[in-house]
């Protein structure tokens, strides 16, 4: 593999006990450099290779569908992992800490992690980074280019990030190898938790609700991609930006779980026999936007508040802070969808009611949640809440770089000054209208809420 998918976070004495691979970003076996990593290093050293997922019962902002969705895929790697004779751990508690004790306690001869830009996570392995002896590795599993590698700054905007992906392309985009066997025994018997013991830590965890055609696990991940690329990508340059219909992909809920490689989804569109701009049209928003976003968290911290947006986002936005607000409706009202506009009230129920909101009713989502409220922090906080809370792909860095691009103007550019929004881009329910169908949207979404 190219080992340059791989970071060495912390130099250390090799432990006799067996490789650990912390799995926390991407969790399937199959198309995952960060397992194929962990394996090579278990190979080189003749050791044992391990591989632990720890659930956080208070990971920020998750659900009892989030966990469901998780829980109910890990089982499919434990099962997947085993056919290939390695060892599956599922602690629960602090993760952080756990697999640090877990490193500890097995002498471990190295921890490989997954990459992840988000806040908590960087802090995670910061910590692990502290408390083990052993070096710590991550791998970027999650991106075809390695976000460390695809670009060391914060990126302005696609036009900048696009042509640094471009020049990786030749070397990342590569031929995915069969996931890793092992023939030696893991060694140690480090125990786990089991589903009773899940099932009592998360409340609601047994009757949690997942939408039919969200799966979880890696099988049904690669059926819905082998689906969209047979039926559903011819045509996707047009169709995707129309909400009445399905012209989406709908792969975001396994892309953000990781139980789908977005290496293996970008191969499979690639070789397609659909036509070039569907394609290209495709292969844009799956790599390049997609780790722009990734770029945008690992060099903003503050991602998900006011203070990430650009100056001249913050400037506008405060020229017009007194700006009178054509309508101001309250969380509470937002949440239960609760406003004057039939076509933003559909959006917030499809998100709702089915985990999954139309990508081109995001944006007009995240910019009427700016002008009907009392200030971009409201809004920002507002958006933050609903879409962590409701998106089966949400508190992923897409969402955090969508919202900032609704609201604050990140990765856009200053567009005519007007009421409220100054000069951050505006929608507004004409636009929808010239667009798209939108009685035919909001029937269809009163369909799918079985209203
Ligand atoms: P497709 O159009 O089929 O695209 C395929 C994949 O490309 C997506 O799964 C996604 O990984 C990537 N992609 C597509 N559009 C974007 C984009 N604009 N930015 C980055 N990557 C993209 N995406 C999330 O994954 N999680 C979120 O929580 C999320 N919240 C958003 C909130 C707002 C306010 C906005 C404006 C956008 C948000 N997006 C989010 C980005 C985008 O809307 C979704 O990724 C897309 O709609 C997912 O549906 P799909 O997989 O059917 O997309």
């Amino acid at each position: 593999m190219n080992i340059r998918r791989a970071r060495l976070l912390k130099q250390g004495r090799h432990g006799e006990g067996p490789v650990l691979y912390w799995m926390h970003r991407d969790h399937r076996v199959r198309d995952n450099w960060a397992l194929n990593f962990a394996s090579l290093l278990s190979r080189r050293a003749e050791a044992p290779l391990l591989v632990v997922h720890c659930l956080d019962p208070a990971y920020p902002m998750a659900r009892a569908e989030h966990f469901r969705f998780l829980i109910n895929g890990l089982e499919a790697v434990r099962d997947g992992l085993m056919a290939r004779g390695i060892a599956f751990v599922q602690l629960l508690g602090d993760p952080a800490i756990q697999v640090g004790n877990l490193a500890r306690t097995l002498d471990a001869h190295a921890v490989v992690s997954d990459f992840d830009p988000l806040r908590h996570k960087r802090h995670w392995l910061a910590t692990l980074c502290e408390s083990t002896v052993c070096p710590v590795q991550e791998v970027d599993a999650h991106n075809v280019v390695p976000c460390f590698i695809a670009s060391d700054k914060a990126e302005y905007m696609a036009r900048t990030l696009r042509p640094k992906i471009h020049r990786h392309l030749p070397e990342f985009l590569d031929d995915l190898p069969e996931p890793p066997k092992q023939s030696r025994p893991s060694g140690a018997n480090p125990g786990g938790i089991t589903r009773d013991q899940l099932e009592r830590a998360i409340p609601h965890l047994k009757t949690a609700h997942l939408p039919s055609n969200f799966q979880p696990g890696e099988a049904a991940a690669l059926t819905a991609l082998e689906r969209f690329v047979t039926s559903g990508l011819h045509g996707y340059s047009t169709r995707r930006n129309d909400p009445s219909l399905d012209g989406q992909s709908g792969l975001s809920p396994w892309l953000h779980f990781g139980m789908l490689s977005a290496q293996r989804t970008a191969l499979a569109v690639a070789s397609s026999m659909a036509p070039s701009e569907d394609k290209q049209a495709f292969l844009e928003e799956l790599i390049v936007r997609r780790e722009l976003a990734d770029n945008f968290c690992l060099h903003h911290a503050d991602y998900d508040s006011t203070s990430c947006y650009p100056d001249w986002a913050r400037r506008t936005l405060a020229k017009h802070a007194g700006d009178p607000r054509p309508y101001l409706y309250s969380k509470h009202e937002l949440e239960a969808g609760q406003t004057h506009d039939p076509a933003w009230n559909a959006a917030q129920l499809e998100m709702t009611a089915t985990g999954k909101m139309h990508g081109y009713m995001r944006m007009y989502w995240g910019k009427k949640l700016l002008e009907w409220t009392s200030s971009p922090d409201e809004a920002q906080e507002i958006a933050v809440y609903l879409n962590d809370r409701y998106e089966l792909d949400g508190r992923d860095p897409n969402g955090y770089a969508g919202i900032a691009w609704s609201i604050g103007g990140v990765h856009d550019r200053p567009w005519a000054e007007r009421p409220v929004f100054g000069q951050v881009r505006y929608m507004n329910f004409q636009g929808l209208k010239r667009k798209f169908d939108v009685e035919a949207y909001i029937a269809k979404v009163d369909m799918l809420a079985g209203k």
